[in-house]
């Protein structure tokens, strides 16, 4: 089975607002229902579980109502950190006894953009390797500095940016976050890593970014009209 967990619990501290992004309504839709959508449209996808704040559970469950979300399999209480809300959904699964084999993917509701295609590319590629990240090419020169100084430019060519989902057998991912919880990561894949494991590359997409200041709402709702 294919799980898709669409992590919802972070509180926007970038931005000018004062309900968290996700929570945010981009032409009467609120953000969080894009990706969800989007995962519920898919055949391959089989079960979606959310993980926010308690106090947001009752709004997602009319949301997903609202919309006809019939995946949806739990809410999950989001933690302090970005791996702590991935770790408890992983608990979760761990709880409801899923397969070893059976496949999750990953996802920021903060990237409401994603599309069919990168989530079938994850599945496929999953299936195949057990590891993936979706990342996109990187057009800027980018260099490691300690806030004043250059320190050291990068090769641009070898230089990807990730994005989500991020897929991974079950097995793979509950071992990763078992033995590195306690490390400092900002995605998935450093975690897995970690256990030595490689990790392959799905194409991303510039418009599966990641909404972080109130200037990405706007290019949001321009792509959005954009596209009607
Ligand atoms: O903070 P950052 O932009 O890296 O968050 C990426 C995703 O992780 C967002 O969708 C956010 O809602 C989620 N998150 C979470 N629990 C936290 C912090 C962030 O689910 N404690």
């Amino acid at each position: 089975m294919n799980f898709a967990i669409i992590l919802a619990g972070g509180i926007s501290s970038r931005m000018n607002s004062n309900i968290p992004k996700q929570y945010i309504k981009i032409n009467d839709k609120p953000m969080i229902m894009y990706s969800i959508e989007t995962f519920q449209k898919n055949s391959q996808i089989d079960r979606i579980i959310v993980v926010a704040k308690d106090q947001y559970h009752e709004t997602i469950k009319s949301y997903c109502s609202k919309y006809g979300i019939t995946k949806l399999d739990n809410i999950v209480s989001s933690g302090s950190s970005r791996q702590n809300s991935v770790n408890n959904a992983l608990s979760y699964l761990k709880e409801k006894k899923i397969s070893e084999d059976d496949i999750v993917l990953i996802h920021d509701s903060a990237r409401p953009l994603v599309s069919q295609k990168i989530i079938d590319d994850n599945i496929s590629e999953c299936m195949k390797t057990g590891s993936v990240v979706t990342a996109v090419s990187v057009n800027d020169t980018i260099f490691i500095s300690d806030g004043c100084k250059v320190d050291a430019p990068l090769e641009r060519s070898k230089l990807k940016a990730s994005q989500t989902p991020q897929t991974f057998t079950f097995k793979i991912i509950l071992d990763a976050y078992e033995k590195n919880l306690d490390e400092s990561v900002t995605d998935d894949v450093q975690m897995v890593l970690k256990n030595g494991i490689s990790v392959s590359i799905v194409d991303g997409d510039k418009n599966n970014f990641k909404i972080t200041t109130d200037n990405d709402i706007l290019l949001l709702k321009n792509i959005l009209d954009s596209s009607k």
